[in-house]
This record gives structure tokens, sequence and C-alpha cells, in this order.
């Protein structure tokens, strides 16, 4: 749905989570990129579904900037609003223009400075022209008006008689609620600048949108913010954040300004809080290959958010339970959190989708970066650690239903996770730089514009030259992953050339919605003297076979299928007892010694104790050390008697 569902960790935000998932699934639309659109109504789970409700919303102006002056009476939950939009029209006549402003009382409306007749419906408010409004023009319209919403802004703590809630007021504009308290054409396939002008108590620090350009203190116990933003963005991007707040200023490599706002009593969570603030921004910069596009970042955390963080333009606003100390830090940190909004900046507020189905080409990439930075962070091991997850969690999707990542009942899983997964993919099929160069190309020709996938599709094409539509087709617009079956054996040729042939074999089930997938697969032979031989082969058959020359002769000590495992899969690959030792012993990459491990599973304790003491002493990563302990667990009868587990 485009709604903010971050990685929260701890059980506590799990179940929260849950529970959003349940109730915001509805959203995304289906798209239709192959035109076989009647055999697809017969389909309803197929990617070809199409449905005319699910493009994007007609509109009949082009809106270019909005200024929105607001005060509030926040024990009451008013709020008093002038808004002015300037636009100009896309058709030769309009006769009459709508906004949304459900629940809005509108006291007046003027086009150009002047008093003009309006109508309200319980959606909204339209705007009747006595002479129509000519696509040469620019126009602009006011309204004053008032409201009491109960969505789209929130006032935290007004009228709490106890005195231990904070008092804030902040906002939360998507999916389509900032309509609630902003009189405006609320919906993300247009891209306007956007300024905000808020009086309140001075007592309380202001933030929104963009650069501040002033302050004034009024003289009556109010001050009014004047901020603007020198780009265009979607409505639903506008924000305010209002509390007891101070900053820490810092600047990024790049030279923006991130302006990390804090509780003051508490300046001790400030360094664990926003960790590595800065240098996302210089990580995101440079593997992006793109700059920061905006003027300046800050952040706010707020009491009782709706979600784990929004990444509204310049601005992201968290949950103040990310809002950590040194300690809790531990349990549950911001960092990933911080990453997945930062790069909504470029994926999602720099461009952004047309319509609801395409958040995707939001979520995919801010919770790739997230992902990404970790290798940074932790080490290669927490970046494949994390990967694995992601595909674990794709595969249990797919346990359920075959949705592809562009039907409206994706799920979240496959909206963040899978398509995280799939951008890993992008990266290791095509190449880190040809990537990169696709990414750097897509965003720039975008920019502050609006996109859909087949922009992205197109990026290939015009970056690299390429038109890769299998790759798109069989892990955007399809559904399911390959379930791969593989063997090999060790051959002598009737020439006396030793060589290894390993079979593969995708066994799932084909059908209109899943196909037989094509990619490129790394195969590698490990010999019992360390060296080893490595081929890269396009499986695209349902039967392949791949031939790796042993050239000097070697004894194969095990063979691995995707090391690494960068291809999101299934796969059956069965190891005898020396195989799985070697692997788990000499596998140059975490997740290759973690499979063998976790393939010992079933081997008797007796036989393995010897392996996975030594395994726990050499290494270091979590997973590793507690797989050990999981499997040594299942020993417990041998265990001294002090150790057994109480009655
Ligand atoms: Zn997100």
């Amino acid at each position: 749905m485009g709604r903010e569902i971050e990685a929260f960790e701890g059980q506590e935000f799990q179940n929260r989570k849950k529970r959003l998932m349940r109730t915001c699934s509805i959203a995304l639309l289906s798209v239709c990129f192959f035109a076989n659109i009647l055999y697809s109504q017969e389909s309803p789970t197929a990617c070809w579904y199409y449905s005319p409700e699910h493009e994007p919303p007609e509109h009949q102006v082009d809106m270019q900037h909005m200024r929105l002056e607001v005060s509030f009476v926040p024990g009451k939950s008013l709020v008093r609003g002038r808004v002015t939009h300037i636009f100009s029209p896309l058709r030769e006549r309009v006769d009459s223009l709508f906004f949304n402003s459900p629940g809005i009382r509108i006291v007046s409306a003027s086009l150009n400075g002047s008093p003009i007749g309006f109508t309200t419906s319980p959606a909204g408010t339209t705007v009747h022209f006595s002479n129509p409004l000519h696509w040469e023009s620019t126009d602009s319209i006011q309204f004053v008006y008032e409201a009491t919403p109960r969505r789209g802004i929130y006032f935290v703590g007004w009228n709490d008689s106890t005195g231990r809630s904070r008092k804030q007021i902040w906002t939360q504009g998507q999916g389509i609620d900032n309509r609630h308290w902003i009189p405006c054409y609320d919906e993300q396939n247009d891209k306007l600048t956007t300024e905000t002008v808020v009086t309140f108590d001075s007592s309380y620090p202001v933030l929104s949108n963009g650069r501040l350009l002033g302050k004034q203190l009024n003289g009556d116990g109010t001050t009014t913010w004047h901020y603007r933003m020198s780009h265009p963005h979607s409505v639903y991007l506008v924000m305010l954040g209002i509390g007891k707040y101070a900053t820490d200023e810092r600047v990024s490599k790049g030279g923006t300004p991130v302006h990390l706002w804090y509780y003051p009593e508490f300046p001790d969570r400030v360094e664990p809080t926003y960790r590595y603030a800065t240098e996302a921004v210089d990580f995101l910069e440079r593997e992006i290959g793109v700059p920061y596009p905006w003027e300046s970042y800050a952040q706010i955390p707020v009491q009782d958010f709706l979600y784990g963080a929004m990444e509204n333009t310049t601005a992201t606003v968290f949950g103040d339970f990310f809002f950590v100390d040194r300690r809790a830090f531990l349990d549950q940190n911001y960092i990933r959190v911080n990453v997945h909004e930062l790069t909504h900046q470029w994926f999602g507020d720099y461009i952004t989708g047309r319509s609801g189905v395409q958040s995707w080409l939001h979520e995919s990439f801010a919770t790739f970066y997230a992902k990404f930075i970790l290798q940074d962070i932790y080490g290669k091991d927490a970046y494949q650690w994390e990967r694995r997850q992601e595909q674990e969690s794709a595969l249990r999707a797919s346990a359920q239903d075959r949705f592809p990542i562009l039907h409206p009942r994706a799920g979240s899983d496959r909206v963040y996770r899978k398509g995280s997964a799939v951008i890993d993919m992008m990266r290791y099929t095509f190449g880190e730089e040809s990537y990169r160069k696709v990414v750097r190309h897509y965003l720039k020709r975008h920019a502050y514009g609006n996109v859909e996938t087949h922009d992205l599709y197109q990026a290939f094409q015009d970056a690299l030259g390429l038109s890769p539509h299998w790759f798109f087709e069989q892990w955007i617009y399809r559904g399911g992953e390959p379930q791969y079956a593989v063997s090999y054996e060790d051959v002598t040729t009737r020439a006396g050339q030793r060589e290894t042939v390993v079979s593969i074999r995708q066994t799932h089930n084909t059908d209109e919605l899943v196909k037989l997938f094509s990619m490129p697969v790394v195969f590698e032979v490990h010999y019992r003297d360390g060296s080893a031989d490595r081929v890269r082969e396009t499986i695209a058959r349902e039967s392949e076979t791949v031939v790796i020359p042993n050239r000097k002769g070697q004894e194969i000590a095990f063979v691995l299928c995707d090391p690494g495992s960068w291809v999101l899969k299934n796969i059956s690959f069965p190891k005898t007892y020396e195989e799985l030792e070697a692997q788990v012993t000499y596998a140059p990459e975490m997740i290759d010694r973690y499979d063998a491990l976790h393939a010992l599973s079933e081997t008797p304790v007796d036989r393995k104790r010897d392996l996975l003491r030594k395994v726990f002493a050499r290494e270091r990563f979590h997973a590793m050390r507690a797989e050990v302990i999981a499997q040594l667990k299942m020993m417990s009868p041998r265990l001294p008697a002090r150790y057994a587990p109480g009655r």
C-alpha cells in the first residue's frame, strides 16, 4: 500500500507489523505489461490481470506550487488553514476543479484573488469557474478553512490530565491522508514545490519540508516558521513535526546539512540513535551515484507513531521507540530503518511511482540499500545472512500463493523483501557497475518526476543497450521461484580428461504464471588440495548439464551450486557427510558453510560432535554459532547432569 511498514526488530514490533499487514493488503494495484488482457481476466493470480481503475488517476491541471499557512488549537485538535495552489490547466477548457478535502470546512475560496463559488461533498470541494480556464494560463486557487481531522495530522498528549505524555503535533500523509487537513490534489502522480508557514506557541520548535527560510516572533507568544522546498515532490510527502526538541547539526561529506532532532532531556541517546547518520548519506551517494537530491535532511522522533518511520521529503519522521540509549541499542536500533528512509529520498521522493502498484520501486530499493550497508558496517556475513532472510520470506510467501511483486495482493514480504532480493539479483546478473549505470540513468532521467516499472526496464535499454525482458518478466511480472534439483558426477572421458559433470533440473510446476527461469548460476568445484574451479552458466532449460574441467585431475572435496546464494530459489542437492564436512570447513562464503552445517542437523551426534566443536571455535558469525548450539542442544542427554534442563 505504500504506507511504511519498516523492518522492526523485536517481537512487539513484529506483532504490530503483522496487524498492519492484515489491514494494509489491498491497495497495491495490478499492472499490464504485455497486452494479453482477455486471457488474463480468467486468471486472477496472473500478472497480466488488468483493470482500468488501476491506472494512475486522471487530473485536469498540473499543480506547480502549494503554499500552506496553518495554526492550531491543539487541545481541540483544530487546524486553521489557508492554502494557495498555483497550477496550469492540462486541458483546453477547465470548467470546474475538484480538491480532496474530506471533512474540511471551507470558509472561503478565491480564484486569482477574487472570490469564487464552490460546492462540497463528503469527499471534497469543487470550485466552479464562470469563465473556463485555458491551458495557456497559470492560475491560483486559495482556500481558507478549518478542520478537526481524525487522520493525517495527530495531536498527541494535549489533553493528557496525568501530565505524563509528551505534547506533540505530527503528520502522516502516506497513502492519502494529508487531504484530511489540507484541501489539495492528493495523488502521487503530480509533483509540485511546497512551502509551509506554521504559527504556533514559541516554546515548540516546528519542522517541515525543505529549507527554513525564516522564523518570526509575533510578540504574542507565538512564532511563525517558514519552510520551502526548492524542488517538486508529491503531496503525500508534506509533513509537520512539532514538540519540545533540540537538534544536533551535522554535515555530510557532500555538504548536505543533516538536522537530527531529539528530546533535549536525553542527550545521551543522540549518538546511538543517529549512529552512522551522515555516513549513510555518504554511502548512498557513493553507491547510487546521484548526489542527495534535496537541500537538507532532517529526522525527528515522535511519540505514538503509527508505523516504524516515514520518508517525508527532507524530513523523516520515526517512532520514538527507536530513540534509544547505548544499552537499548543492542536490542533495537534505528540504523537500518534510518538507511531505509534515507534511501527513499531518492527512491520514492526524488522519483515517485505513478500509482500505488509501483510502490515496489520505492520499497524494494529502500530495503535493498538498508541491507547493503550492513556489509560496510557489520561485514559481508551480515549482508549475506540478511539476503537469506529475505529469500526465505519470499519462499514462505510462495507457499501461500504465487502473486507477482506487481500484483495488488503481492503483500509486504514481496514488495519489500522479495523486491530487495530481486535488486540483489539484478546486481549479480548484470554486474555491479552495469547496475549502477542503469540506476544512475533511471534516476537522472526521471529526476523529480514520476515513474513506473517500465521506466526501470527502459533504463537498461538506454544505459546498456540491453532488453532484459526475461529478467523483469520472471521476477517482477510473474510469480514464484525456481526449484532446482542438482547432482554431479566425477567423470574421466575416453580421452583421459577428468571433469565434473553437474546436472541441474528445474522441477517446479510451470503454468501461465510461473515459467521456467533463466538465470546465470555459478558452479564451483573445490578440491582436496584447497584449489577450486569455477564456471558461470545460464540455466534456462528444464534440464541442463554443466561441465567443469578438472585439468589437474584433483580429488573433489565438495561442489557448490550458486556459492554466496545470490539466486532466489529452492534447491535440493544431496551431499555425503564427507562433502558437508569439507564444505562447512572450507567453503569461502559463510552462507555456504551455514548451508552445510544446517544440512548436518539430521546426522547422528556421535559422528559430528568434534566437527561442531571445531566449527564453533572457528566461526564468529552469530548464525553459525547459534546453529552449532542448536545441534549440540539435541545432544543434551550426554551433557553432565548439572547442565540438564530443569523439570
Ligand atoms: Zn519504505
